[in-house]
């Protein structure tokens, strides 16, 4: 399968990763990628940027570096409302938002609450995919959530770094297998995604590919293959 995307890096603005936003788009250029995608951390994450570093991404010149970059967020869900951590007036000016679970800025809560955190979130129309939910420690039920996604055009995330022997998120090959499963029932398209915290890593999607060919998972629910069909998913 060619892919030429990869929607979820962090740079040093992250707090917590390591190379600069020219040096991300080099290693994308050098992996033969026709987009790059950088969603830096927000506020709620212990050592990330400023609420104004979102704010004046509208400076930035999205192809000025070696390939087109898009500029978003990685969003902290942080209760069972689906509340994030940038307000709605910021979240709208970037070029899209993914929301992810993470330590510690959602306590742990049952299977219920995690759904309709999930869900919740999913209904928010400047949320465009939902990151890494593969986490042993936060259950859902992938079913209700992967129908919702499909519902409100927003795309669920295979993340390669859960995959890694590397990954502090226990269980996620196993978890994916769960929600693939279910995206591929009610025809859900996905993204993989690096989530990249250095160069090195930038456009990694070994470990998702590989689940993705075991499983037989459908390549025209993938939105990897084509800038334009990835595109289509976060003008929602
Ligand atoms: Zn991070
Ligand atoms: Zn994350």
């Amino acid at each position: 399968m060619k892919y030429v995307l990869d929607a979820h890096t962090h740079t040093i603005a992250s707090g917590h990763a390591y190379n600069t936003i020219r040096e991300m788009a080099c290693a994308g250029q050098s992996k033969g990628l026709e987009l790059l995608g950088i969603t830096e951390h927000a506020p709620a994450m212990p050592g990330t940027c400023h609420e104004f570093y979102f704010h004046n991404l509208r400076i930035m010149d999205r192809d000025a570096y070696a390939i087109p970059i898009l500029l978003g967020s990685e969003l902290n869900i942080m209760d069972d409302q689906g509340t994030v951590d940038l307000d709605t007036e910021v979240l709208v000016q970037l070029d899209y938002n993914i929301a992810s679970l993470h330590p510690p800025c959602i306590p742990f809560m049952n299977k219920d609450r995690i759904t309709q955190a999930v869900i919740h979130t999913i209904k928010n129309p400047n949320i465009h995919i939902i990151g890494h939910l593969d986490d042993a420690r936060f259950e859902v039920d992938y079913d209700q959530v992967v129908r919702a996604a499909g519902e409100y055009r927003t795309l669920m995330e295979v993340n390669n770094s859960s995959m890694l022997p590397t990954s502090y998120r226990p269980n996620a090959r196993e978890n994916y297998k769960r929600m693939l499963e279910a995206c591929e029932k009610y025809r859900v398209c996905i993204i993989m995604n690096s989530d990249a915290h250095s160069d090195s890593t930038v456009g990694r999607h070994d470990m998702s590919l590989a689940l993705i060919e075991e499983l037989g998972f459908p390549e025209d629910l993938i939105v990897n293959t084509a800038v334009e069909k990835f595109k289509s998913f976060i003008k929602k």
